[in-house]
């Protein structure tokens, strides 16, 4: 009778909450990366235009990072399913189970999936004091400087992570590479010349490009880029490694459990949010898609993200790049 009560009760605080949802407290999207950085960028633009659809609610970020976005990912995962913790997260949902072989959450069957918000592409940067100015310079100083060069990324399991192993493995080129929390600070030390390289997305790097406090040396996706400031980049593919192609891919995630009706007003509120004309045009200045197609469905962001795992799967395999 007592564990009766004590269930009637949980399921009546459960009742209550979404009825008060999301207006009881704070909703906080936890970003895995540092603050500053592409993820972040995103997520902030994305609180942004979330406020007015979930009906004035405050929206904040939490920048939970480390260890290549699974720290704030397993924080997510965790934490109460009551819709007021939610995730941001890139590629690296479908990168990590291959990549990192003990993740402590199951990118599958942990997460209620939201929707997808954004593709974004990479680039390959340099420092500002590298001789190279295009690729096929680079390619020059690469072969000059073997064992010396060094590459950030955002830890093992980051986009960042991926997309220079793929490089180095696409030109048989061996770096030292420099972990971060984050691309933000990868960015500040590429300024400073203490790294010589990173592969980082648009979010982030298109003001660096355009304000010339960078080398950029060509884009990851398959064609290149209608953006200002990034229209001149040549492809990977382009520059000669064939096949190399990495987009970056967010979508936004509740731990297991949500209640349905909460989860049914958050991708209302996505849904709303991905049409908001000042979203589309901040992200499109960055570089990224908002994404305009069925992949705002849960259903299908679970779809798509179970195609990622199985296309990631294989190509990490193949290049030997995952990690313990
Ligand atoms: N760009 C980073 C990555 O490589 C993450 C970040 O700082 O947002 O995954």
């Amino acid at each position: 009778m007592k564990r009766l009560l004590v269930v009637a009760a949980a399921a009546f605080s459960l009742l209550a909450q979404a009825d008060t949802y999301p207006t009881a407290k704070a909703i906080s999207i936890v970003v895995p990366f540092t603050a500053g950085g592409p993820t972040d960028r995103v997520a902030r633009d994305l609180a942004e235009a979330l406020r007015k659809p979930l009906g004035g609610a405050t929206v904040v970020v939490d920048n939970a990072a480390g260890a290549g976005g699974s720290i704030g990912a397993n924080k997510v995962a965790k934490a109460a399913p009551d819709g007021y913790t939610l995730l941001l997260h890139h590629i690296a949902m479908s990168t990590m189970p291959t990549l990192v072989r003990n993740i402590p959450f199951k990118v599958e069957s942990d997460f209620e999936y939201l929707g997808m918000v954004n593709d974004v592409p990479m680039t390959l940067i340099g420092k500002p004091a590298l001789p190279a100015t295009n690729y096929k310079d680079l390619t020059t100083w690469i072969g000059a400087n073997k064992g010396k060069i060094n590459l950030g990324n955002a830890g093992i399991g980051s986009a960042s992570h991926l997309c220079g192993l793929l490089f180095q493995n696409a030109i048989q080129v061996d770096m030292t590479t420099v972990p971060y929390k984050g691309t933000a600070p990868a960015m500040t030390d590429l300024i400073g010349g203490q790294i010589d390289l990173m592969c980082d997305q648009t979010t982030n790097t298109s003001s660096q490009i355009e304000g010339k406090k960078v080398n950029a040396y060509a884009v990851t996706t398959n064609k290149r880029l209608t953006t200002p400031a990034l229209k001149d980049l040549p492809t990977m593919q382009e520059s000669g490694l064939k096949g190399f192609e990495v987009t970056i891919w967010h979508g936004l995630y509740a731990p297991k459990g949500t209640p349905a009706d909460i989860l049914v007003k958050l991708n209302t509120a996505l849904k709303a949010a991905l049409k908001d004309p000042e979203f589309i045009k901040k992200q499109e200045g960055l570089g990224a898609v908002v994404v305009a197609d069925k992949r705002v469905e849960p259903a299908e962001h679970k779809k798509f993200v179970a195609a990622e795992i199985a296309k990631w799967s294989p190509v990490i395999k193949a290049a030997g790049v995952y990690a313990d």
